[in-house]
């Protein structure tokens, strides 16, 4: 009867512990998942070691039945079982990488595990009865032996050679390895002591009580949730405590210089102050600009749109943009092309454009004396019509030091801020240089010495359209030559009234006849009553927005006036868009003076 006590314990014990753990609710893990098998194996383990003892138990003296050594086979099945979890679950606890590894080792072992169950099931298993006591030996259990001491044996390896990347909750386990060997040495000393299956419910029990329990693993969860959210929450602060610094500086001068304009009366003062107000409001486009890029490549809404381009040209006019910077710095600027440099090349002009200026521009802003050398390479397949450009900025600036060389590229990372205080900056340039970069397949790369200088390296591929140089188009006009429109009647729809204003003062030389609708309804009205030349429609709008406003222009016969959209929808701001819902074209706001003259000659009829 003695034989019978242990395992029965272990049934009821082990069956308490599953209905609790799978009562409750648990967090879908790997870990968990092995736990849940582990539980299970030693359930079913101790009711059929119970079913085997209750034969001697209950006086059955022919307990060699067939099924006898069947019921014993099938029992040695759920132990491997249990090795084979307890090492997974080692595992995946002592090694974070496991998981990703995980399927790639579970199939070989699964194996391993299958082969040992096909060989015990046709070999020999031994009952040894000695009146009331009952066991089994014989070469079917030394297989089970090997295998399930193989299992805690790789265990130990594996935690013994990850001692320090233990995590201490989990140092329960490790003891329950070295519970495991002993028992299997006092089982091989005594068979009779029926000891396995109380002995697994209890390292079942341990684990539960240390590490499995569901509502631990939820307060880890919980806790992880909280970590990333108040991680989220600094950076939502600290990005916006640094966008309204940035943001403040420039508009600091526009309202001050705007009060100053109001109180001057001399024309060359209030002509300096305007011309300040406008860098600044540049400055403070640029930050904004900066924002939207950002968000955009984060959210994947970039595209690549390639198109044909001189990239002689296109670096030239980079050079004019970056020169002013310099002003009055002692610093020498050379540009050096490659003579192999094709021609005409294929891809995205304006994200080229824009990851080189931003690399110049922070030459411009952190040199304060020598000289800055952009340099333009490739190297030409022309079987395949590749061109693999890299270009690099060389500056004799204050540098970078080593250790802070990684973090340049992050958002927001300024570094070495307090020789950086005289210099703008919203440490946006470089992230967004990098995610352009990327989205284009390319690479960048740096290289400092801390108060010598920096070079900065950008590769990218671009398709070779032509090796000729064609003839360099001429420069647009500065100055902007206002035609005499008088007669023209236009039409700007803007629910802003200070859009309004800034719109018709922009029109004002044209002379023409400027109507203005603060809403869609309004300017449906007024296309009734008048036949405009040119419509400028906002697109954000209050009850009927431009998209809809311009579907009920269309919807009527006589109309053909071309209508303009006016966006400050910069994100979503692509020329596509607002062609596709039929525009005839589209204005980014802040209206820039020279792309309205553009527009506005394009469907008047001047050059
Ligand atoms: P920022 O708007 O501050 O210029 P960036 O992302 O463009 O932001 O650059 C991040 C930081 O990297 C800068 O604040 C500056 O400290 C450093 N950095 C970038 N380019 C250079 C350079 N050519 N020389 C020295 N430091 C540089």
């Amino acid at each position: 009867m003695a034989g019978i006590l242990l395992p029965a314990c272990a049934v009821f014990f082990s069956g308490l512990l599953c209905t609790i753990y799978f009562s409750k609710q648990r967090v879908n893990l790997l870990e968990n998942k092995m736990y849940s098998i582990m539980m299970i194996s030693i359930l079913i383990d101790s009711i059929l070691v119970t079913i085997l003892q209750a034969f001697p138990a209950g006086g059955v003296s022919n307990i060699e039945l067939a099924f006898v050594p069947l019921i014993n086979k099938i029992d040695f099945i759920f132990l491997i079982a249990f090795c084979n979890c307890l090492f997974f679950y080692t595992m995946l606890i002592t090694i974070p990488k496991f998981k990703e590894k995980f399927k790639l080792y579970l199939i070989p072992f699964c194996l391993l595990d299958i082969i040992t169950i096909i060989l015990i099931m046709f070999t020999p298993i031994n009952v040894i009865n000695e009146d009331i006591h009952y066991s089994v030996g014989g070469i079917a259990v030394y297989l089970v032996y090997i295998l399930c001491l193989s299992y805690i044996l790789l265990s130990i390896i594996v935690v013994l050679s990850n001692l320090k990347k233990v995590d201490k909750r989990h140092v329960p386990i490790f003891s329950i390895i070295f519970i495991l060997i002993l028992l299997f040495i006092l089982f091989e000393i005594n068979p009779y002591l029926i000891i396995i299956s109380i002995a697994l419910t209890f390292v079942n029990y341990i684990m539960y009580f240390t590490i499995e329990n569901p509502d631990l693993n939820h307060i880890k969860e919980l806790n992880l949730a909280k970590d990333q959210a108040e991680k989220a929450n600094r950076a939502k602060t600290e990005f916006l405590s640094n966008m309204s610094h940035e943001i403040r500086t420039p508009l600091n001068a526009i309202v001050g210089f705007s009060e100053c304009m109001l109180d001057s009366n001399d024309l060359k003062e209030t002509k300096e102050y305007a011309s300040d107000i406008v860098d600044a409001s540049k400055q403070l486009l640029e930050i904004v600009n900066g924002i939207l890029d950002i968000s955009k490549i984060e959210a994947n809404k970039v595209e690549i749109i390639p198109k044909n381009y001189n990239p002689r040209e296109v670096f030239d006019g980079l050079k004019k943009l970056v020169l002013p910077r310099i002003k009055e710095k002692p610093i020498k600027f050379k540009m050096i092309f490659s003579p192999d440099l094709p021609g005409v090349l294929k891809g995205d002009v304006s994200k080229v454009k824009q990851i080189i200026l931003n690399i110049l521009t922070n030459a411009t802003k952190y040199t304060d004396k020598g000289e800055i050398i952009f340099n333009v390479n490739c190297i030409n397949r022309l079987d395949t019509k590749e061109c693999l450009m890299y270009i690099s900025v060389k500056d004799t600036g204050r540098g970078i030091k080593k250790e802070k060389l990684e973090t340049i590229f992050g958002k927001f990372e300024r570094v070495d801020e307090e020789k950086n205080t005289t210099v703008e900056g919203t440490g946006l340039g470089l992230a967004i240089t990098k995610g352009l970069v990327d989205l284009m397949g390319g690479r960048i790369t740096v290289f400092s010495k801390y108060g010598e200088g920096s070079t900065f390296r950008v590769y990218l591929e671009q398709e070779i359209v032509s090796m000729e140089i064609p003839k360099m188009e001429e420069n647009e006009e500065e100055e902007i030559n206002y035609i005499d429109y008088s007669g023209k009647k236009i039409l700007i729809v803007d629910d802003s009234k200070i859009n309004l204003k800034v719109a018709q003062t922009l029109m004002k030389s044209y002379n023409f006849e400027i109507d203005t609708a603060t809403n869609g309804e309004e300017a449906i009205e007024k296309t009734n009553n008048k036949k405009y030349d040119l419509i400028f429609m906002d697109i954000m709008m209050p009850k009927m927005n431009g998209v809809e406003t311009l579907e009920k222009l269309r919807e009527k016969e006589d109309f053909t006036t071309p209508v303009i959209a006016l966006t400050a929808d910069a994100i979503e701001g692509t020329d596509e868009k607002y062609l596709s819902v039929g525009f005839n074209s589209y204005l980014s706001k802040p209206i820039d003076r020279k792309l309205l003259n553009k527009v506005i000659n394009k469907y008047l009829g001047g050059k």
